[in-house]
């Protein structure tokens, strides 16, 4: 397992009262999207995965680009940041 902390801890007064907003216009979206460098757990390789970070916690399945092989991705998020990215 790689684990990469970001930035500061996860307990972050800020998390609650951004989640309070329901009002953001759709379009605020593309800016959720941010390109995080990862490295492959298989063969080691670094490339940028795209995560969106309108979802405060997240566990999904990506395939690595240089080989192809699938792998669990666990990201933990603010707007606009991500603050926890974990590879298993
Ligand atoms: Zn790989």
């Amino acid at each position: 397992m790689i684990s990469i902390s970001k930035f500061r801890p996860t307990a972050n007064p800020k998390t609650s009262f951004n989640r309070s907003l329901h009002f953001v216009p759709t379009q605020v979206n593309f800016r959720m999207v941010v390109y995080e460098s990862i490295s492959c757990p298989f063969c080691g390789q670094s490339f940028e995965l795209a995560v969106d970070t309108s979802s405060a916690s997240q566990r999904f399945t990506t395939d690595c680009e240089i080989c192809c092989r699938p792998f669990e991705v666990i990201a933990e998020c603010e707007p606009g940041e991500i603050t926890n990215l974990e590879v298993i």
